[in-house]
């Protein structure tokens, strides 16, 4: 398929139609509904490896990839054995198991801040929760975080939250008391001045980031920010709480922190900790760990925290994380963003990427947004009518302007060929 193809789509249109019937927007997460590209959302069949498949039969590379926990892929035997060997088991219950124990290990092994950590289900409870720890540490409540950074949909932080938010042009959510937000203040990215400005006027609890900001699109850190955030962190009392839930065991295998040599004293993590499943945690050290119920007196608890097959899978996705995969996904990921360049450069279609391992945006702007207002300033309509000819032509793009592309493991030569191909025609259609 070239420009102009088009994709079959009876069986989506009729699922979507009874969809928002049951669904509000027909979909349980926003993002996925595909309004931010123009058009309705894809219901998937099945997916193995870097391809899904729809219900109508349409194959895509996906770059997507669950949004970042499917660091191997879709499917991975090892981690599909994994789960189906935990399941027959027994799927949950409510007692500590040996592999918790396991998988604390792995982590603490690989993020150099985390001596202890507690299992989450979702990254939003692993915020939520950091926060509470952060705050009963320091006694304060103000917490700092930056425009266009999101950790979860959690009241207090919703407030210019980046990506669904940032997508649906919602400043910040109805039914979020402005008691919730008002203990927040927000600062541009990237903006040390600003940083100092608000460390000087606030006693914060926390400074919250997301090490390499993944959700207005990844724009990193200038040279210097993070321990700039570091230090006045420190001067000001304030904990540095690092949000690595996308970051977390991607970027390297002691995820941004490791990489980019600051520590924070909490780190939230998510997406690849459960290799697919609902599992997420934040960790730091043990002194700060261990004010968490029941070691100390900060309460938190979950259900179906630690579930035997999230962590199964969580468990089997770490240990096939070596040198040699990190390697691979990071000259996939250069492969990538290089051949993309070239096809934007050839149809002459001013795009600029970011990249790190494991993530790249394709922002539509001569040059690289700094922070939130430039990541707006994109030119929003073209990426949307690109990702729909992407789509057309068996690519599956983060259907965002403000997304990353989640390239994987299970991205070979042959589908990075077949992706270039696919956006040489779409940058071509949309040039014209
Ligand atoms: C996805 C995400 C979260 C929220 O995780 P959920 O599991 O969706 O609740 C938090 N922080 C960052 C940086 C994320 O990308």
């Amino acid at each position: 398929m070239g420009a102009g193809a088009q994709l079959r789509d009876a069986k989506s249109t009729e699922l979507y139609a009874r969809a928002v019937q049951r669904l509000p927007g027909g979909v349980n997460s926003p993002v996925r509904a595909m309004r931010a590209i123009g058009r309705d959302p894809i219901f998937v069949e099945r997916a193995e490896g870097a391809e899904i498949v729809d219900v109508d039969g349409n194959r895509y590379v996906d770059y997507v990839c669950s949004w970042g926990p499917l660091i191997h892929g879709h499917a991975h035997p090892e981690i599909v054995d994994a789960v189906i060997a935990a399941a027959r088991r027994g799927t949950s219950y409510g007692a500590p198991t040996e592999a918790e124990v396991d998988l604390a290990d792995e982590v603490s092994r690989r993020i150099p801040s985390v001596e202890m950590l507690r299992m989450t289900s979702s990254g939003t409870e692993a915020s939520m929760s950091a926060i509470r720890l952060a705050r009963a540490a320091t006694g304060r409540t103000k917490l700092l975080k930056f425009a266009g950074a999101y950790h979860g949909h959690l009241d207090g932080l919703l407030a210019e939250a980046g990506s669904g938010l940032a997508t649906a042009g919602i400043p910040a959510s109805p039914g979020v008391p402005d008691t919730a937000t008002q203990q927040t203040v927000i600062v541009p990215w990237n903006d040390g001045e600003a940083v100092a400005r608000a460390c000087a006027e606030h006693e914060f609890a926390a400074i919250l980031a997301e090490p390499y900001p993944a959700n207005m699109g990844l724009v990193p850190p200038v040279e210097g920010f993070l321990d700039l955030l570091r230090n006045k962190a420190t001067d000001n009392g304030a904990l540095l709480v690092f949000d690595e839930v996308i970051t977390g065991f991607r970027v390297g295998p002691g995820g941004a922190q490791e990489r980019l040599g600051v520590m924070p004293d909490l780190t939230v993590m998510g997406k690849v900790i459960g290799g697919g499943l609902p599992a997420a945690a934040y960790g730091g050290s043990r002194t700060l760990m261990d004010r968490i119920a029941p070691a100390g007196d900060v309460y938190q608890a979950g259900t179906l925290s630690g579930n035997p097959l999230a962590v199964a899978a969580g468990l089997a996705t770490l240990r096939l994380l070596d040198d040699t995969a990190y390697t691979r996904l990071a000259h996939t990921t250069e492969a990538l963003a290089g051949g993309l360049r070239e096809a934007a450069a050839h149809a002459d279609v001013p795009v600029s990427i970011t990249s790190v391992p494991g993530l790249l945006t394709v922002f539509f702007a001569e040059s690289a947004p700094r922070d939130y207002e430039g990541a707006k300033a994109c030119d929003l309509d073209g990426y949307g009518a690109w990702c729909r000819a992407l789509l057309a032509s068996g690519v599956y793009p983060p259907p965002s302007q403000f997304e990353a592309w989640f390239p994987s493991l299970a991205h070979t030569h042959e589908h990075l060929e077949r992706t270039l191909e696919a956006a040489a025609a779409a940058f071509h259609e949309v040039a014209a």
